[in-house]
């Protein structure tokens, strides 16, 4: 049975947080159209192969914010895939929620029409750094926030959390920690504060408006991390990923064993096991209907590609699943053994049965190692 993912994005917010540059808008007059859109996509995308024999193991509501949506209107979306596409039983239904938009209403209802787990945008609980960032949320909604979420029906959960926020230090990023678990998560992920070309904090950083902790304090914010979760029984199953046991992102892992996914609605993207297509990033254009665009993906590109993410995960990379499937010819894989023989001996990676992987702790600095092992043009 193939198993799939399906990925809806939601592309509006309230406001653009400065660090961000995935495609939402703040104009909600095309929200309509747009859910329309999506509605025709999923249509059209259920008849086509592989998604029309393959059986959804997740929905994944992202964006953009999808809690900006009614509860009616996550339904139909809902509702329409259920009737479209094959749901396996107990299938993880997640939604991407901001603090600002959860009451206890509200929780009840997106549990009521299937929803099942939530991610929620807490990012940071000090005011200064929520602030520094343009979040539409402060301290007291993320608090009041997890406490609806606790004394609701949701108890697969994850809360977001920002390192390296304009402003942290070593001990505020430890508060963040222990206040996101004293609401007992089941899962928390957490991402470096990246500065993205065009973005606000990119031209703050540059006037010198905005100066981010040193690169010292990042990483000692990570290894603090890994240090915390292993402490307080969170496994740390991808780089910015960390659940308690048997509540990893389903989801997601989808996506790091280099399975095929369907993405729905403006931007998204798709990746068939050969073929990765997109979406225009245009709420108009999209809801016109207009065509995204695609690439092939050539044997040489999967294999990176398969390397970049099975070498962030704690599960490695797996000769027999990841390296044979692709059917590399004799050079390639030649020169594939011979960067893998070399990484070994440098110690980059360590050998597990049947393959290899990069240590946890240097996830975060492992790119370089990852690249060496590319097979080149
Ligand atoms: S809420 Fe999320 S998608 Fe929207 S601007 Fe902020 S980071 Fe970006």
């Amino acid at each position: 049975m193939i198993q799939n993912s399906l990925y809806l994005h939601i592309p509006f917010c309230k406001q653009a947080c400065h660090y961000c540059d995935f495609h939402f808008s703040t104009n909600l007059k095309t929200k309509e159209s747009v859910l329309a859109q999506m509605h025709l996509e999923l249509k059209n995308k259920a008849l086509l192969s592989p998604w029309k024999s393959a059986t959804l193991k997740s929905v994944y509501f992202g964006g953009g914010t999808p809690s900006i949506l009614a509860a009616s209107e996550l339904k139909e979306l809902l509702e329409a895939i259920k009737s479209l596409f094959s749901c396996a039983h107990g299938m993880e239904v997640t939604l991407e929620a901001n603090p600002d938009d959860i009451t206890l209403y509200g929780l009840n209802s997106w549990y009521d029409i299937g929803i099942n787990r939530l991610s929620l945008g807490i990012q940071s609980f000090h005011e200064t750094e929520l602030k520094a960032c343009n979040r539409a949320h402060d301290s007291h909604m993320a608090h009041s926030a997890l406490e609806m979420i606790n004394a609701s029906a949701f108890s697969n959960f994850s809360i977001d959390l920002i390192y390296g926020m304009i402003g942290s230090s070593i001990t505020s990023w430890k508060e963040n920690l222990d206040m996101a678990y004293s609401y007992a998560p089941s899962h928390i992920s957490c991402y470096i504060l990246a500065v993205e070309k065009r973005t606000v904090l990119d031209k703050q950083v540059k006037t010198g408006k905005v100066t981010l902790p040193a690169e010292q304090i990042a990483l000692q914010q990570f290894a603090d991390l890994r240090d915390w979760a292993k402490e307080h029984n969170y496994e740390h199953y991808e780089l910015s990923n960390f659940s308690q046991p048997g509540r990893q992102s389903i989801h997601n892992t989808h996506y790091w064993s280099y399975q095929p996914y369907l993405g729905i609605g403006p931007g998204a993207h798709s990746f068939d096991g050969e073929q990765r297509s997109w979406n225009v990033s245009n709420n108009i254009r999209y809801a016109r209907g207009e065509a995204g665009d695609y690439e092939n993906l050539s044997v040489r590109e999967k294999l990176n590609e398969r390397l970049m993410v099975r070498l962030h995960t704690s599960d490695g990379f797996i000769l027999s699943r990841d390296l044979d499937p692709l059917g590399l010819d004799p050079d390639m894989e030649a020169r594939f053994t011979f960067n893998m023989n070399n990484a070994l001996e440098r110690d980059k990676i360590i050998a597990i049965p049947g393959g290899f992987r990069i240590s946890a702790r240097d996830w975060i600095v492992s790119d370089r190692i990852i690249s060496d092992l590319f097979i080149e043009d």
